[in-house]
Protein backbone atom coordinates (compact mmCIF):
# COMPACT_ATOMS: atom_id res chain seq x y z
CA UNK A 1 0.00 0.00 0.00
CA UNK A 2 1.19 3.22 -0.82
CA UNK A 3 0.95 5.72 1.89
CA UNK A 4 2.02 8.62 -0.29
CA UNK A 5 -1.76 8.96 -1.96
CA UNK A 6 -3.45 12.03 -1.08
CA UNK A 7 -7.45 12.34 -0.45
CA UNK A 8 -9.30 15.42 -0.52
CA UNK A 9 -12.13 14.90 2.08
CA UNK A 10 -14.44 17.04 3.89
CA UNK A 11 -14.22 16.33 7.19
CA UNK A 12 -17.18 14.59 8.84
CA UNK A 13 -17.16 16.94 12.24
CA UNK A 14 -16.33 20.54 10.83
CA UNK A 15 -17.27 20.24 7.25
CA UNK A 16 -13.85 21.29 6.11
CA UNK A 17 -12.37 20.27 2.97
CA UNK A 18 -8.93 18.47 4.13
CA UNK A 19 -6.28 16.23 2.45
CA UNK A 20 -6.25 12.69 3.77
CA UNK A 21 -3.49 10.03 2.97
CA UNK A 22 -6.16 7.25 3.08
CA UNK A 23 -9.64 7.36 1.51
CA UNK A 24 -10.97 6.29 4.78
CA UNK A 25 -10.06 9.22 7.26
CA UNK A 26 -13.29 11.05 8.58
CA UNK A 27 -12.03 13.92 10.43
CA UNK A 28 -9.60 16.67 9.22
CA UNK A 29 -7.31 16.49 12.09
CA UNK A 30 -7.01 14.94 15.89
CA UNK A 31 -9.27 18.10 16.89
CA UNK A 32 -12.17 17.32 14.67
CA UNK A 33 -11.54 13.51 15.84
CA UNK A 34 -11.63 14.11 19.32
CA UNK A 35 -14.71 16.24 19.30
CA UNK A 36 -16.46 13.76 16.97
CA UNK A 37 -15.84 10.99 19.48
CA UNK A 38 -17.11 13.39 22.52
CA UNK A 39 -20.23 13.96 20.77
CA UNK A 40 -20.70 10.53 19.88
CA UNK A 41 -19.76 9.20 23.61
CA UNK A 42 -22.28 12.27 24.70
CA UNK A 43 -25.39 10.55 22.46
CA UNK A 44 -24.45 7.49 23.60
CA UNK A 45 -25.06 8.53 27.66
CA UNK A 46 -28.22 10.37 26.79
CA UNK A 47 -29.40 6.97 24.95
CA UNK A 48 -28.34 5.12 27.94
CA UNK A 49 -30.23 7.33 30.08
CA UNK A 50 -33.25 7.31 28.04
CA UNK A 51 -33.46 3.65 28.11
CA UNK A 52 -32.70 3.32 31.60
CA UNK A 53 -35.82 5.75 32.66
CA UNK A 54 -37.78 3.47 30.45
CA UNK A 55 -36.82 0.58 32.49
CA UNK A 56 -37.88 2.41 35.43
CA UNK A 57 -41.18 3.35 34.31
CA UNK A 58 -41.56 -0.03 33.26
CA UNK A 59 -40.66 -1.91 36.31
CA UNK A 60 -43.71 -0.67 39.16
CA UNK A 61 -45.74 -2.44 36.82
CA UNK A 62 -43.79 -5.80 36.87
CA UNK A 63 -43.72 -5.27 40.77
CA UNK A 64 -46.65 -4.18 41.49
CA UNK A 65 -48.30 -7.23 39.35
CA UNK A 66 -46.44 -9.65 41.93
CA UNK A 67 -47.44 -8.06 44.61
CA UNK A 68 -50.86 -9.73 46.49
CA UNK A 69 -52.51 -6.56 48.07
CA UNK A 70 -52.36 -3.41 46.26
CA UNK A 71 -52.54 0.45 47.01
CA UNK A 72 -55.00 2.63 45.98
CA UNK A 73 -52.47 4.24 43.76
CA UNK A 74 -51.04 1.11 42.74
CA UNK A 75 -54.30 -0.09 41.59
CA UNK A 76 -54.60 3.07 40.03
CA UNK A 77 -51.50 2.27 37.72
CA UNK A 78 -52.47 -1.36 36.91
CA UNK A 79 -55.74 0.21 35.83
CA UNK A 80 -53.97 3.22 33.88
CA UNK A 81 -56.39 5.56 36.00
CA UNK A 82 -55.90 7.98 38.41
CA UNK A 83 -55.74 7.37 42.10
CA UNK A 84 -59.13 9.88 42.21
CA UNK A 85 -61.11 7.66 39.82
CA UNK A 86 -59.53 4.13 42.03
CA UNK A 87 -60.57 5.39 44.78
CA UNK A 88 -64.65 6.47 42.96
CA UNK A 89 -64.50 2.65 42.02
CA UNK A 90 -63.84 1.35 45.60
CA UNK A 91 -66.43 3.72 46.76
CA UNK A 92 -69.10 2.88 44.10
CA UNK A 93 -68.11 -0.71 44.89
CA UNK A 94 -66.82 -1.66 41.45
CA UNK A 95 -63.66 -2.58 43.28
CA UNK A 96 -63.72 -4.65 46.53
CA UNK A 97 -61.21 -3.38 48.55
CA UNK A 98 -60.67 -3.81 52.18
CA UNK A 99 -60.25 -0.83 54.59
CA UNK A 100 -57.29 -1.82 57.23
CA UNK A 101 -57.68 1.65 59.12
CA UNK A 102 -58.62 5.29 57.40
CA UNK A 103 -55.64 5.81 55.29
CA UNK A 104 -55.24 2.19 54.88
CA UNK A 105 -56.78 0.69 51.48
CA UNK A 106 -55.85 -2.40 50.17
CA UNK A 107 -57.20 -3.95 47.24
CA UNK A 108 -56.52 -8.01 46.10
CA UNK A 109 -54.76 -7.94 43.31
CA UNK A 110 -56.84 -10.73 42.09
CA UNK A 111 -59.90 -8.80 42.52
CA UNK A 112 -58.44 -6.71 39.39
CA UNK A 113 -57.92 -9.85 37.77
CA UNK A 114 -61.50 -10.55 38.06
CA UNK A 115 -62.77 -7.23 36.90
CA UNK A 116 -60.38 -7.18 34.24
CA UNK A 117 -60.60 -10.47 32.66
ZN1 LIG B 1 -12.63 19.08 11.01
Amino acid sequence: MSTNIRVQRICQHCGNDFTARTTVTKYCGDNCAKRAYKVRKRNEKINNSNRETKEIIRKPIEQIKAKEFLTVNETAILLGCSKRTAYRLIEKGTIKAVNLSERMTRVKREELDRLLS
